[in-house]
């Protein structure tokens, strides 16, 4: 058995597709009976030509080594069909071709590369029918040159295809058994004389030839959040006429100030949302994660509700307070968005900082996976933060989704062009579900609270 490493990757698009672009061609201008018809013929053609020929197989890197009375015999049934004719002259446009002059010679006259965009596009995806029709046209070859041992049922589903056997099983086997014979093309098995496929020499030649292009961006159509707006506004301003009927001592509570300030915290994020755009953009991602980061530290600190931990969550963050405080009043220079006696009156707001213990690390000594996890939300973190975290981070994930988008022009294989700005879908429902789970926090802390966003009032009213 081979181990992991001997075996090697090889991709369809970027090194086997560029190899049998007649047939792509032929995929993807010719009705697909006709197109079929057109490979078991030049397949016959080529069999009657190569069958004593070790390792012949019909891509451009073996072409490129035939006479060309040889090769003008196998492509006879392209250049009596009208159809292949017109749409398989794109190739010899192509001079990065190892098999170039030859199609040179056959199509004389090409002018333009439009049938081997149509070509590329439909076989793109590795999966498509076409890509399964080129990639059976490869198998049949085989089988027409008496060259393949398999089991007859096999053969006997290649030879009928598609009209025997179930599609969803004859298509995969054949796709697989396209992956095995790679190995003659450009592997080891490989007969001595033929080169490699130079297949990134056709994708350069493909750039330079041609142009990107950028897909229009559809007209951001926001949808309106005016309905979840009020919603969120109303429901922010009970929340804080419930904090004010359970305010019970002008000392410090750190239960009432924690649970509150939190769910006050995610339902302001939420306010912020849904009067700008962001939502619609990575920015809104960020502060989904800070929603949920919110979520459940509350969730943790509901359902441990013991005093000395709400004290904990409080004198951390205050902590930090002075931390920030203190760093910012031995530096030569301070952020624009530091207001330097805002912060000092808030890091002497429980007791004189000089007082305060400054920790480090999380507030819990937990991370927030462990936090999620031990009251019972894992869901929430696994569903929300580990994606949006990209966002926070500059992970490459994130990157490429608000940043790029993919160039049109199949001739380009898919690359990514830069599309600042490109709408993605809304984080504002997420952020109002996350909010509500906290309000039934409040509701089981300070009984009973009853409002809740209604996030699908814009959804019901469009
Ligand atoms: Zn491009």
């Amino acid at each position: 058995m081979k181990s992991i490493s001997a075996l090697q990757w090889s991709s369809w698009l970027d090194d086997f597709l560029p190899n049998m672009l007649w047939a792509a061609i032929c995929v993807g201008n010719m009705k697909r009976d006709e197109a079929l018809q057109l490979f078991r013929e030049v397949c016959h053609c080529g069999a009657k030509v190569l069958s004593g020929t070790n390792g012949a197989q019909l891509g451009h890197n073996f072409l490129a080594t035939l006479p060309y009375e040889e090769f003008e015999e196998i492509f006879a049934p392209i250049r009596g069909n009208t159809k292949a004719n017109e749409a398989c002259a794109a190739i010899g446009l192509i001079s990065s071709l190892p098999d170039h002059l030859h199609w040179k010679r056959l199509f004389p006259d090409a002018k333009e590369l439009e049938p081997l965009a149509v070509g590329i596009a439909t076989c793109l995806d590795h999966h498509s029918q076409e890509a399964t029709d080129v990639r059976w046209a490869k198998v049949y070859f085989m089988i027409s040159c008496g060259r393949v041992h398999a089991p007859p049922n096999f053969i006997e589903e290649v030879v009928k295809y598609p009209n025997l056997g179930d599609m969803r099983k004859v298509r995969p086997s054949i796709r697989a058994f396209e992956m095995v014979i790679r190995n003659i093309e450009s592997g080891t098995e490989r007969p001595e004389g033929v080169a490699q496929p130079q297949t990134k020499q056709f994708w350069d030649e493909m750039m330079n030839k041609t142009s990107c292009i950028i897909p229009k961006r559809s007209p951001h159509e926001r949808a309106s959040v005016d309905a979840t707006r009020m919603s969120i506004q109303s429901t922010l301003s009970e929340l804080c006429d419930h904090f004010m009927t359970n305010v019970k001592t002008t000392s410090i509570d750190p239960r009432l100030d924690g649970s509150f300030g939190l769910t006050i915290n995610m339902l302001t994020l939420a306010m912020e949302l849904s009067v700008s755009p962001l939502n619609n953009f990575a920015s809104g991602r960020i502060i989904l994660r800070t929603i949920v980061e919110n979520y459940i530290t509350l969730k943790y600190l509901a359902t441990k509700d013991d005093e000395t931990i709400w004290m904990q969550y409080r004198n951390y963050g205050s902590g930090q307070t002075a931390l920030a405080f203190l760093k910012n009043t031995f530096a030569e220079e301070t952020p624009d968005s530091i207001d330097i006696e805002r912060l000092e009156m808030l890091a002497n707001e429980d007791a004189w900082l000089e007082t305060k213990d400054i920790a480090v690390g999380n507030w819990a000594k937990l991370d927030l996976r462990k936090m999620a996890t031990d009251v019972g939300v894992k869901d929430v973190y696994d569903a929300y933060y580990d994606w949006t975290s990209g966002f926070v981070h500059g992970h490459w994930g994130a990157v490429r989704d608000s940043s790029f988008t993919v160039c049109m022009n199949p001739l380009h294989r898919l690359h990514r062009i830069p599309a600042p700005g490109n709408p993605m879908p809304s984080v504002l429902s997420d952020c109002c579900k996350l909010c509500n789970r906290s309000l039934e926090e409040i509701s089981r802390l300070f009984p009973s609270f009853k409002p809740r966003i209604d996030w699908k009032a814009d959804a019901a009213e469009a």
